[in-house]
């Protein structure tokens, strides 16, 4: 099940679908930028509005007003604390920054076809608005590993390392969390 954000407007290109993919639990990967270690949260519509936060700060003609600030987010494993959007995995940063070039291309090539049908009383038109290729890039599947631990202080499950014994933080709340 791929998670998807609709309803992401941008300068009239219309309703997009970015999605990330999701193990068969709903859980999302996520990496420490500090320790690298991987976990995973929940996909909820706080991550959908990261996705947004993350393509709206890499595409310059996004009205920044519509999207959220990101949250920060606690390693489990070295308590690190940073801004969600330093979580995503080198994949899936490198997914969102080729997803954010091609609505680019969609947002320049809507703004030329606004020209040309601007010009249509030229007689001489100069150049003609070419369509970008569709995006069709897509992350592999997300394999269903690591273990489920429930967090009592926010009443949420993230996922963590099978090894991994003793006590974590919570990322949301940075409460220890005996496991
Ligand atoms: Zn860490
Ligand atoms: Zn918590």
């Amino acid at each position: 099940m791929p998670c998807q954000v609709e309803g992401l407007s941008l300068c009239g290109v219309g309703v997009e679908t970015i999605t990330l993919p999701l193990d068969r639990g709903g859980f999302c990967r996520r990496r420490c930028p500090d320790c690298q270690r991987e976990f995973k949260v929940r996909w909820t519509e706080m991550e959908g509005r990261l996705i947004l936060q993350h393509l709206g700060a890499s595409i310059r003609f996004a009205n920044l007003d519509e999207v959220a600030r990101a949250h920060p987010l606690v390693c489990p494993y070295c308590a690190h604390r940073e801004s969600a959007d330093s979580f995503f995995t080198p994949a899936q940063r490198e997914h969102l920054a080729r997803r954010a070039e091609s609505l680019e291309a969609e947002i320049r090539f809507e703004q030329l076809r606004h020209v040309e049908r601007s010009l249509a009383e030229n007689p001489y038109p100069t150049f003609l608005a070419l369509p970008p290729a569709p995006f069709r890039a897509s992350l592999g599947p997300e394999p269903d590993d690591m273990r489920v631990i429930l967090l009592p202080c926010c009443e949420e499950e993230i996922k963590i390392r099978e090894s991994w014994t003793g006590w974590i933080r919570c990322p949301y709340c940075a409460s220890h969390v005996e496991i």
